[in-house]
């Protein structure tokens, strides 16, 4: 689905695309021109009619629109442009402190008794309940301070992604209209609603009154937190007998082609190939599909994932912010770091430069799509490919040294 998260870091709220590293470092904002009163004022008109006819009250669309204007700083924040796109480590880095561990694990002990009573009904452990929540809101200190309904309406009338937003506040109206949440609260930018950062479809989908008030509060009552996560977790395919994945250890002469989620082995599969768990010892006896991730590429560390995995990416498609997750929520138990150690130099790829990636696979026949200089799916497979006829580590990976590579004129 489409989310954002993370308002204290808002870099981190691009990562939508599937496989595609986090994007850090916005450039300069790029001027925004905006609507006339009128127009904007006619366009929410029109809008209203809409929404009237589709069932939302005259109430709700009367306190909403109170004073809702055009916001034209949610039009520069989704007009950001990134200039560097994120490492492994530095996503990890920025997303998993000593300080969030910590936090984590005194929430995990205040709130045991609810998290307990949240597992039981819907089968989602409460380390990863806690850690969504120390990402989404960093426990809830950041829940967003844009006008839900204006920032919607802004995007909304913006041509870009219109239909999506349109949808998006018709479904926070609905959730208006049901008696969940006052007309006037607060979100992110981009419509990103309480301490689980939903979205309005999301939370008028998904979201559960577990303390029995009659209203759905993602904002004041963690009950009802946990439990519309653990909810929304749980509709997404979540298997309460296995974890998300872990670190393992790769043997020498590995075929890194292997790596990618369209990949998957049965654990003893992978044990016989010699893969290990980071610390040596063998993979757990169980009979399930397990993908291989490398986000760092063949020398940094690797991850075998299982469903949960999969199921963390229906809440948000970043592999790094499913990784987040899993490893958060295994250092609230007690885990260890990652095994692999961040390697000295630890460099972002420019967005030029991976333009020019792209650019220069096209040019060998290895069609990378149009340079947007994001590594997406489509990207990665012309690496692999190019990986591949050049004897590479096929790890579908982009850093500097496989452009210098395509610069040095491999084939
Ligand atoms: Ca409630």
């Amino acid at each position: 689905m489409l989310k954002r998260t993370f308002r204290l870091a808002a870099p981190l709220a691009c990562a939508l695309w599937f496989g595609a590293p986090a994007i850090a470092a916005a450039a300069d904002p790029v001027p925004v021109t905006p609507p006339s009163t009128e127009e904007f004022q006619a366009w929410l008109n029109a809008f209203k009619a809409t929404a009237k006819s589709k069932g939302i009250s005259q109430v709700t669309l009367d306190k909403a629109f109170t004073g809702t204007s055009f916001i034209k700083r949610v039009i520069e924040l989704d007009r950001r442009q990134p200039e560097f796109t994120m490492t492994f480590w530095q996503y990890i880095g920025k997303t998993i402190s000593d300080k969030r561990i910590a936090r984590g694990r005194e929430m995990l002990k205040t709130h045991a008794k609810l998290l307990k009573q949240v597992e039981d009904k819907f089968g989602v452990p409460p380390r990863f309940l806690v850690a969504f929540w120390g990402l989404e809101s960093n426990f809830g200190d950041y829940t967003g301070s844009f006008s839900l309904i204006g920032s919607l309406a802004t995007l909304a009338f913006d041509a870009r992604r219109s239909k999506f937003f349109t949808e998006q506040l018709l479904a926070a109206l609905e959730v208006i209209d049901r008696g969940d949440i006052a007309p006037d609260v607060k979100s992110s930018w981009a419509g990103a609603m309480g301490n689980t950062q939903f979205i309005p479809t999301t939370y008028r989908a998904y979201a559960i009154d577990f303390d029995g008030d009659g209203r759905r509060d993602l904002w004041r009552s963690l009950p009802d937190v946990f439990a519309s996560s653990a909810n929304y977790l749980s509709r997404a395919g979540w298997r309460k007998e296995e974890t998300w994945g872990r670190e393992v250890r790769l043997p020498k002469g590995f075929d890194y082609g292997l790596n990618g989620l369209d990949k998957k082995l049965k654990l003893k599969e992978w044990q016989s190939m010699g893969v290990r768990r980071a610390d040596g010892r063998d993979l757990p006896v169980a009979d399930f599909d397990a993908s291989l991730v490398l986000p760092a590429g063949a020398d940094g560390p690797a991850f075998l994932v299982y469903q949960n995995y999969r199921t963390i990416l229906v809440w948000n498609r970043s592999i790094l912010y499913a990784l987040a997750v899993g490893h958060l929520a295994d250092r609230l138990i007690g885990a260890p770091p990652f095994v692999a150690k961040k390697p000295i130099n630890d460099k972002a790829l420019s967005r030029a430069d991976m333009k020019n990636i792209q650019r220069l696979l096209g040019e060998k026949g290895f069609d990378a799509g149009t340079p947007d200089g994001i590594a997406g799916s489509m990207t990665r497979r012309a690496i692999k490919a190019y990986q591949q006829s050049n004897g590479m580590a096929a790890d579908g990976h982009p850093d500097s040294r496989l452009l210098d590579h395509l610069r040095g004129g491999g084939r």
